[in-house]
């Protein structure tokens, strides 16, 4: 199955063959028609599947690029997952030029507002730091229509379950969840709404 039978816009088909992504991999081929709709998904899935562009690809598509605040937020339980995702949609966001901004902890905080500010359509970071400016006010999230947990066991262990709960109750009512984990725990299920796919791979 070739990725353009997904019919993507052409700056985003283009990012991909730039990229050499000959066909999606497996889990992008179940999730990527899914997120198009823009439904509730719980993934099972492990660093090195794809699972990153599977969600960043169909969140790209549906970006209004003339629009400034922020449209989608992926948490992250490291600073260094949340530099990957921020590359990926550097990636794949290239030739539609989208920004995406990662914002961790241990880096300046102003920088990270005032990239906000400026144009942000995709925003990634550690719950702590999402936290920090949701609270400061320097990160609007009216227009955040996708929330993706990715490393979801993770995040919802104890040490930033309350504030990856926080983030959540923020964000407007009718965003769509996107969860991405190795093991789907009862803590990552119990985080999805009453309606969503579950995605589970067939062991290798
Ligand atoms: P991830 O599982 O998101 O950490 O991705 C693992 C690696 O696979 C990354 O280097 C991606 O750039 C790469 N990748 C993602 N999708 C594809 C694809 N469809 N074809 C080839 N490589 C891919």
């Amino acid at each position: 199955m070739p990725f353009d039978s997904f019919h993507l816009d052409p700056m985003l088909q283009k990012a991909i063959e730039k990229l050499h992504y000959q066909e999606p991999t497996p889990i992008q081929e179940q999730v990527i028609p899914i997120l198009l709709q823009q439904k509730n998904c719980l993934i099972q899935a492990e660093t090195g599947s794809g699972k990153t562009a599977a969600y960043a690809i169909p969140i790209i598509q549906h970006l209004n690029i003339d629009s400034r605040p922020p449209q989608a937020m992926v948490l992250a339980p490291t600073r260094e997952l949340a530099f990957q995702i921020r590359d990926h949609f550097r990636w794949l966001g290239m030739y539609k030029k989208v920004q995406c901004i990662a914002c961790v902890g241990q880096q300046p905080f102003d920088q990270q507002a005032m990239d906000i500010r400026q144009r942000c359509h995709v925003v990634t970071g550690t719950p702590g730091r999402i936290l920090d400016h949701i609270r400061q006010g320097t990160l609007p999230l009216d227009d955040i229509r996708t929330l993706v947990l990715d490393e979801a066991d993770a995040l919802l262990e104890k040490d930033f379950e309350a504030d990856v709960h926080a983030v959540c109750d923020a964000l407007p009512a009718d965003r769509t969840i996107v969860c991405l984990s190795a093991t789907l725990s009862p803590a990552v299920k119990a985080f999805m709404p009453d309606a969503y796919t579950t995605i589970c791979l067939p062991e290798h």
